[in-house]
């Protein structure tokens, strides 16, 4: 069985490759990169200019690939769900979404960073592909597993599951 790493909409494959090893040695998962999706446009609220990430995981669940163990879309489309003006990303048990736009430095009018930019993914990635195992959020300011509210959060946590979460495992 595999995870599936799948582009929804226009993805960088370089953005793709930079995933699998760490995604592999986080969870010891076979990675694979799979077909793109198209932004399902059922997902898109007008008014806010935000998709709702729930829908798109629910357009994600009719194509699970049959190795999949699960999926992890990618998407360049501002997310959101209802209770929130914005999301990094949504897991569910077999599919789960992140978005990279808020995590460009250019997003709030400064300088790019490409290795900044490159860290954040790998963290919202794995945070999300966490969800999937079954973790939950995690009070410690540096484990993977603690909830970004904001991109100042992503920055302060590490790739990586603190102790007690990794015991879970
Ligand atoms: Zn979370
Ligand atoms: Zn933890």
């Amino acid at each position: 069985m595999f995870l599936y790493l799948r582009p929804i909409g226009h993805i960088e494959n370089t953005i793709l490759s930079e995933l699998i090893d760490p995604v592999n040695e986080a969870f010891g998962v076979l990675v694979k990169v799979d077909l793109p999706m198209d932004v399902p446009e059922n997902a898109y609220d007008p008014g806010r200019g935000q998709y709702h990430s729930s829908k798109i995981l629910e357009e994600m669940s009719e194509t699970i690939p049959e190795d999949a163990s699960h999926v992890l879309g990618i998407t360049d489309v501002d997310l959101y769900v209802p209770q929130l003006n914005f999301v990094f990303g949504e897991a569910s048990n077999k599919v789960a979404v992140i978005s990279i736009t808020r995590l460009r430095n250019e997003y709030y009018g400064l300088p790019k960073d490409y290795e900044l930019f490159k860290n954040r993914i790998i963290k919202e990635a794995i945070h999300e592909i966490g969800h999937m195992f079954g973790f939950k959020h995690c009070p410690k300011k540096e484990c993977v597993m603690h909830f970004s509210n904001s991109l100042e959060d992503t920055d302060t946590k590490s790739y990586r599951l603190c102790s007690k979460c990794q015991a879970l495992f």
